[in-house]
């Protein structure tokens, strides 16, 4: 057959198939916003490095008019991300800090935050030090008891914020009653949860009440530590508007090859998750079992106070242990300069096991009193568990231990 006629040919067969609808996760991870480009029929997405579209006529154009408006790989993207967390809307954002200021721009002056008390620093930080110049109020509370946000909450209170697991002590936030006891108080309330630890795949927090879901996208969801972004996913059509007029007015978008990188690491989201749980599960016991630790922080732990309701509303613990060391500040800094395969290092959810020192690095960002106050000491060290083989791991933690 000519090329000519075999073009004639497959302009009348459908290329695209689009993904069953009801796959499972894994499922969605390959093919969601995956699709076949129409076009060509590509597999894989294709990335449209443009800044701008021709237009027929002024205003005559096929939907893109601006990539900081619309970019068909961002819209992929965004497509994938709706569909793992079993949202009807996705956002990508340049950053997970990013996604976290576009919802805080929804708020008005004088709106009032009520949080977990153990929150990533930067987005203590983008709460504390910028917006609340700008007149919003955040008060932080121990949200392993649902019971102290309904404390808490104040006329103003407008939108709660939590972590669960939580960075770095991994504490478990009971959404079920959570969401119960503040809905039945407060309708207009938007929930909001920062799912970067625990990903789609071990936890969908918009079926378990939230409103909001928000990723760093740069964690475990691109997953090889090659690219920052972020996302924000809700069922709320008109939350969503808003979301979408300030992501193109305020314009915090990712580029194109930033949005390929993260749908190139989704593909083997739930795979590598399944693997970063199966080695932190047995980095925590070990760590457990060892004298010169003094606590481990884990959720798959049944010692963990939040183990039950993590096994109520996740399917898996995630790939993040935290323990404290035996010993004082200068202890825990003799031990990362004895580790050999784990990298010292910020970020977390990269195929490469990391130690990060929150005290110091991820955490520092948060007055002293305060981290104490949420439990961060100076003896505190942070893993993200890779997906090397876990003796190696152990291996080399134990070789670390022994040098301390
Ligand atoms: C890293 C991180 C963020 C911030 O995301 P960036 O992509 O670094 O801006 C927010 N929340 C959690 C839980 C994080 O680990």
């Amino acid at each position: 057959m000519k090329s000519e006629e075999r073009r004639a040919k497959s302009k009348n067969s459908r290329i695209i198939k689009p993904y069953a609808p009801n796959s499972s996760l894994s499922t969605l991870c390959v093919h969601a916003g995956s699709e076949p480009d129409p076009l060509t029929g590509a597999v894989m997405p294709p990335v449209y490095m443009t800044s701008t579209y021709a237009q027929q006529s002024p205003g005559v154009h096929k939907g893109y008019e601006y990539s900081r408006t619309q970019n068909p790989t961002r819209e992929r993207l965004e497509r994938a991300l709706a569909a793992l967390e079993g949202a009807r809307h996705g956002l990508a954002f340049a950053s997970g800090l990013a996604a976290e200021d576009a919802i805080l721009r929804l708020l008005k002056p004088g709106d009032h935050v009520l949080c977990g008390r153990d929150l990533y620093g930067g987005t203590y930080r983008l709460m504390k030090r910028v917006w609340e110049r700008y007149g919003l109020n955040f008060d932080f509370v121990d949200a392993s008891n649902a019971r102290n946000f309904v404390g808490a909450l104040k006329t103003r209170t407008r939108m709660i914020w939590i972590e669960s697991p939580s960075n770095p002590l991994l504490s478990v936030a009971d959404f079920g009653l959570l969401t119960v006891l503040l809905k039945k108080r407060r309708s207009d309330l938007l929930v909001v949860v920062d799912n970067t630890f625990a990903t789609p795949i071990f936890q969908q927090p918009l079926s378990l009440g939230a409103d909001l879901v928000i990723h760093s996208t740069t964690k475990y969801i691109g997953g090889h530590s090659d690219v920052i972004g972020g996302a924000v996913m809700t069922n709320r059509d008109e939350t969503a508007q808003g979301l979408r007029f300030l992501q193109n007015a305020a314009g915090a978008v990712p580029g194109p090859m930033d949005c390929f990188l993260t749908m190139r690491g989704i593909k083997t989201l739930a795979l590598r998750m399944k693997a970063h749980e199966t080695g932190a599960g047995k980095v925590a016991r070990y760590l457990s079992e060892h004298y010169k630790v003094e606590r481990v922080y884990y959720p798959g732990l049944n010692s963990h106070p939040g183990h039950e309701n993590a096994g109520r509303q996740m399917t898996g613990f995630g790939g993040m242990v935290s323990f404290d060391i035996r010993g004082d500040g200068g202890t825990a800094t003799e031990f990362f300069s004895a580790l050999r395969l784990f990298t010292v290092g910020e970020s977390l959810g990269g195929v490469e096991s990391l130690a990060c020192y929150p005290w110091i690095m991820t955490h520092a960002a948060i007055p002293e009193e305060e981290r104490l106050r949420s439990g961060i000491k100076d003896t505190l060290i942070r893993l993200s568990v890779g997906i090397e083989n876990p003796k190696d791991l152990i291996n080399d933690l134990s070789l670390a231990l022994e040098q301390v």
